[in-house]
């Protein structure tokens, strides 16, 4: 599995809009990929999609997610002058917006626009220095009046993106766009379904890939409660630090220096201590480099996973990476790759519950 070819499958998957809600073109892709490989494949009515690999009889059932959707807004109300006033679908950051290159998803085909922003000449020196509130700012698609905007196919409720084309750095490893949350996650588990077919694995695999999580990690504990899996392994990815605007001691995990293994989310979750063992050996043994993680900020689907289905190990393999929630994610893509190899050496390494029994 080539670093280029992970990097070009990624920019094909965070090349798809797909915001809380309308992650359809995402699931309908993820659905064909794991039909290839799995031994069925089903969808529930809420949208999330389960490939399944059959194991042994009286193998563990393990549970490999990472959710389909992306950050977003939606359209409020078209203003008279064409203008867009809008909301927040999970939480893009306020930073950024202002200025941002955005794409309007109407009814007969994608619009580009951008987040206005006041000229910089005319800001006073207090206004110079906020960040609008966002229910102050608007999108301009280069509509007229509101009735122009209409027949573009635009309504309440309508759709919109950031505009981020995936794009290399000089670092042959570096790349940055927008959706890198978490396509790199819907990437990484159809790279190890696809790993996993050619082996005989003991476990029974089903590979979710869920919606709306960036509004409530609320797929997942959909997904968790029809699969009831003994073991859940969620894929996403995670603010790192390494950058001069953070404290050495604010968010000690960087990009480039392997899987973030968490002990603890910010609420709800702490991973399973057994299970969180045999990550770690699996890493030593596969001579993967790993960072221990207390993740005092985020929060991901294992979390709601672990509440919706009690008896659970659940366990977060996560992707360091910069500038969450912004159109410019940047990330490491040998991470990537470390991510796969970790969460398939461990799926095909657990044969039974009994390694995950705490005492
Ligand atoms: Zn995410």
């Amino acid at each position: 599995m080539s670093l280029e070819r992970i990097a070009d499958r990624i920019r094909e998957f965070a090349s798809i809009d797909a915001p809380v809600g309308f992650e359809e073109t995402v699931l309908r892709a993820v659905r064909d990929g794991l039909a290839a490989v799995c031994d069925a494949v089903e969808v529930d009515v809420r949208g999330n999609v389960y490939g399944r690999q059959v194991g042994a009889e009286d193998g563990p059932v393990v549970m490999v997610t990472a959710h389909a959707d992306e950050i977003g807004f939606l359209v409020t109300s078209l203003l008279p002058g064409g203008f867009l006033r809008f909301a927040k679908l999970g939480h893009p950051t306020d930073m950024v917006l202002p200025g941002q290159r955005v794409r309007v998803h109407g009814a007969d085909g994608p619009l580009e626009g951008v987040v206005g922003v006041k000229p910089g000449h005319v800001l006073s020196g207090d206004e110079a220095r906020r960040v609008p509130a966002v229910n102050q700012l608007y999108v301009d698609v280069g509509a007229g009046s509101a009735d122009e905007v209409a027949a573009w196919g635009v309504e309440v409720g309508t759709p919109i993106t950031f505009v981020g084309e995936m794009t290399a750095t000089r670092n042959p490893n570096v790349f940055f766009g927008k959706a890198v949350d978490d396509r790199i996650g819907v990437v990484s588990v159809l790279e190890v379904a696809e790993r996993l077919a050619k082996e005989s694995v003991a476990a029974n695999v089903v590979y979710a890939i869920v919606v709306e999580e960036e509004i409530g990690l609320r797929g997942a504990a959909v997904a968790a409660k029809r699969i009831e899996p003994d073991v859940m392994l969620a894929i996403d990815t995670v603010p790192a630090g390494g950058t001069p605007d953070l404290r050495p001691d604010e968010l000690p995990w960087e990009i480039g220096k392997g899987p973030l293994l968490k002990v603890r989310e910010t609420r709800g979750l702490s991973t399973h201590g057994p299970l969180r063992r045999f990550v770690r050996e699996t890493a030593d043994r596969l001579g993967i480099p790993y960072q221990l993680i207390v993740d005092t900020a985020g929060v991901t689907d294992a979390t709601s996973a672990q509440q919706a289905s009690g008896d659970v190990a659940a366990m977060v393999v996560g992707l360091a990476r910069r500038y969450s929630h912004s159109a410019v994610e940047m990330f490491d893509v040998r991470d990537v790759r470390r991510i796969v190899d970790l969460v398939a050496g461990t799926v095909s390494g657990l044969e039974s519950v009994e390694p995950l029994r705490r005492f």
